[in-house]
């Protein structure tokens, strides 16, 4: 493989999708992934483009015939990459970026030792709340759920190549295209 494989985590709320699309507006040679999910669009989301929306049993089909490269259970949904998917996106020499949970991104790494894990942490737990319930996205038993999870995915962190620290939106996008342009390099 010529092409690197870049993982992009954080917990619920710590902006890391606006981290994601500030870098992906300067570097249009990047594509982000497209995961498969069991979760519900929300207002907005077109089937194809944010998500593959699929039932809890198409999922569990292409768990059973070993389609996924990984996919992770994450506050009540089934979440998952396409083996396939990722494979044509680096044979078509694209540069692509995965944008998924931190269980999920240790299982990549695990399959694929070459691929970069960048953690994207909030400035702080309250932060992070107030972020969390600003969004009005999620009801309170999700929103609970999803900072449950937070505590988990700090510890994973750990296991990470890099982890950025959005406390100013512009320094977290400068942040994150300086570690994927020194990776490429390298690569
Ligand atoms: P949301 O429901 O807010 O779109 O996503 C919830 C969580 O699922 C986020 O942390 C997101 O990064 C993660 N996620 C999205 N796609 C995937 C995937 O394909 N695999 C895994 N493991 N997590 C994913």
């Amino acid at each position: 493989m010529n092409k690197k494989l870049f993982v992009l985590s954080g917990s619920s709320g710590v902006g890391k999708g606006t981290v994601l699309k500030g870098f992906l507006e300067k570097n249009p040679n990047f594509m982000l992934s497209i995961s498969c999910t069991t979760r519900k669009p929300r207002t907005g989301e077109v089937d194809g483009v944010n998500y593959f929306f699929l039932t809890k049993e198409e999922f569990q089909n292409c768990i059973e015939n070993n389609k996924f490269l990984e996919w992770a259970e994450f506050a009540g949904n089934f979440y998952g990459t396409k083996k396939k998917y990722i494979k044509q996106c680096l044979e078509e020499g694209k540069d692509i970026i995965l944008e998924i949970d931190t269980q999920g991104a240790l299982q990549v790494k695990k399959q694929m030792p070459e691929a970069v894990l960048i953690f994207i942490c909030p400035p702080s737990y309250e932060t992070l709340e107030n972020r969390l319930r600003g969004r009005r996205t999620e009801d309170e038993e999700t929103i609970k759920k999803r900072l449950e999870q937070v505590k988990t995915e700090l510890e994973r962190a750990e296991k990470f190549d890099y982890r950025i620290v959005n406390d100013n939106l512009e320094d977290a996008i400068s942040e994150l295209s300086r570690v994927i342009s020194g990776e490429m390099q390298n690569a």
